[in-house]
């Protein structure tokens, strides 16, 4: 899940990403709206981590912007104690939920957690193909009823690939999903984790293949 936080006190975007990436989350970080929009045209964000009082401007602008022109994409915001009336403001122009400086990064967490899932109305929170079942709320993955172990980065990749099972998901479109513009992306980071998920679902006797698609991307495919 790739997210942007934008916040412009740097020492708590420093916790905050490093905070989300341990939990596996692709974060991207700017400090002020104008560069937002600028990422916005390069990536397609799963959540917008918002701080309201930002140098070039007040983040409500942002959400107004996006919900007028059906972005949906899901906004948190993150902001001052006594900014009561932003806040309010925030969740009737748009926003999701949001979060009272100071927070415990646990709290961020669940609270991005909850946020992720919610399109579930359209997407389904149990994922499954073949043997495999994966429960995208608990991030669980279970191969003929035995749960298995993955990294955070893997549990994504393989639920991209269950959302399109039988198509072919670009590899591009993986990237950008599994990681933000501050990882090293390697030419092969992505193969490499592909290998890891096969080998993982390989022991664990699962009974889906994915499939490189050569110059294109990847495909899981149940069995038939
Ligand atoms: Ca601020």
């Amino acid at each position: 899940m790739r997210l942007l936080l934008i916040e412009d006190n740097a020492r708590l975007a420093t916790l905050i990403r490093d905070g989300l990436q341990v939990q596996g989350f692709a974060v991207d970080w700017c400090d002020n709206l104008k560069k937002v929009e600028l990422l916005q045209q390069l990536v397609q964000y799963d959540l917008l981590l918002l701080d309201l009082g930002l140098p070039d401007g007040n983040g409500l602008s942002l959400i107004y912007a996006m919900r007028r022109r059906k972005d949906m994409t899901p906004i948190l915001i993150i902001t001052a104690r006594g900014e009561l009336d932003d806040r309010v403001a925030g969740l009737d122009a748009g926003a999701d939920d949001y979060l009272c400086k100071p927070f415990q990064l646990p709290e961020l967490v669940s609270r991005c957690r909850a946020l992720l899932r919610r399109p579930g109305a359209s997407l389904g929170t149990i994922l499954c193909a073949g043997n495999v079942l994966f429960d995208s709320a608990e991030r669980t993955l279970l191969v003929s009823d035995y749960p298995v172990d993955a990294t955070p980065r893997e549990i994504d990749l393989l639920e991209h690939l269950l959302r399109h099972v039988g198509h072919v998901v670009p590899r591009s479109m993986l990237e950008n999903a599994l990681y933000s513009m501050e990882d090293e992306v390697t030419p092969n980071a992505l193969e490499a984790s592909v290998s890891r998920l096969r080998k993982r679902l390989k022991i664990a006797a699962a009974n889906v293949q994915i499939r490189t698609i050569h110059g294109i991307g990847y495909a899981l495919f149940e069995p038939r």
